[in-house]
């Protein structure tokens, strides 16, 4: 059985070699790459939602390169503990808006390791994302789905990882159990200073506050960071990654891409939230 649902009537979906089909008959094709799509067509805003196959292609070979690690190991290592301690058996998590699944296939990898079978799903409106995705692993179920509007069941997650995605507190408590955790990984302080120096003349320090999370108490922080030097050829890989790519000066970012690399802090905050 997935753990996924039916979009339509909630009911739970079956993964069959061509579809996924839940109980009352409505069925969804799987695309030749295993992902699936449960985006009802109310819910589309444009024809192609998500991020674009150049966004896709830039980001999977910059985060391919490692760059990113610390931040795979560590969101990975959380998830692990936070289970640990719980004392959970059956592991069941949804990772929201995952991309391109570099994250999600961490944490799966991280868990099998340690004699865990989890049950494991990434969402992410952009189909350009999930055939990466579901490319690197076919254990785990993809997606095309709102994290608004998740294809889960009431009450069914034990775990809900988001990375640089929006939250949506009153959806993650709908599907999780009692006692469930978010992981909300956001950009920590000094997160690209190396960029920023180069790209602004009075770069900003990031504000590294918890996203509201009504409904939630929360429980940890954990900061990870790093130090990584980029290789000119993978610069506009990261430039296309991140928030300053759509606002910054010409000259700036003209300045960015001749360097012959880049040397950079990248830190990251890990919020931890249970369910109230
Ligand atoms: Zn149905």
């Amino acid at each position: 059985m997935s753990i996924l649902c039916c979009p339509v009537c909630r009911r739970p979906l079956e993964r069959l070699d061509k579809v996924y089909k839940c109980p009352k008959g409505h069925s969804f094709d799987r695309a030749a790459k295993g992902y699936v799509n449960l985006l009802l067509s109310n819910e589309m805003n444009s024809k192609t939602p998500g991020d674009s196959p150049e966004m896709v292609r830039a980001r999977t070979a910059f985060l391919d390169g490692g760059y990113y690690a610390c931040l795979r190991n560590g969101l990975a290592s959380l998830c692990l503990k936070l289970i640990e301690q719980n004392n959970q058996k059956t592991v069941r998590l949804i990772d929201t808006g995952c991309g391109e699944g570099y994250y999600t296939l961490g944490i799966y990898q991280t868990l099998c390791q340690s004699g865990f079978s989890p049950k494991m799903a990434g969402v992410d409106l952009s189909k350009s994302a999930l055939k990466h995705a579901s490319g690197r692993c076919r254990e785990i179920e993809y997606a095309i789905a709102s994290l608004f509007h998740l294809p889960a069941a009431d009450g069914s997650l034990n775990l809900i990882t988001d990375v640089f995605a929006p939250v949506a507190p009153q959806e993650f408590a709908r599907v999780l159990a009692p006692g469930g955790y978010v992981v909300v990984a956001a950009p920590g302080v000094d997160h690209l200073w190396g960029m920023k120096q180069v790209v602004y003349e009075k770069p900003y320090a990031n504000d590294d506050l918890p996203p509201e999370m009504p409904g939630f108490e929360l429980v940890e922080k954990v900061e990870v960071s790093d130090n990584i030097t980029v290789p000119h050829e993978r610069i506009p890989d990261l430039f296309a990654m991140t928030p300053y790519f759509w606002k910054s000066p010409r000259e700036g970012t003209a300045n960015l891409m001749a360097l012959e690399e880049l040397n950079t802090p990248i830190s990251f905050s890990l919020f931890v939230f249970r369910k109230l």
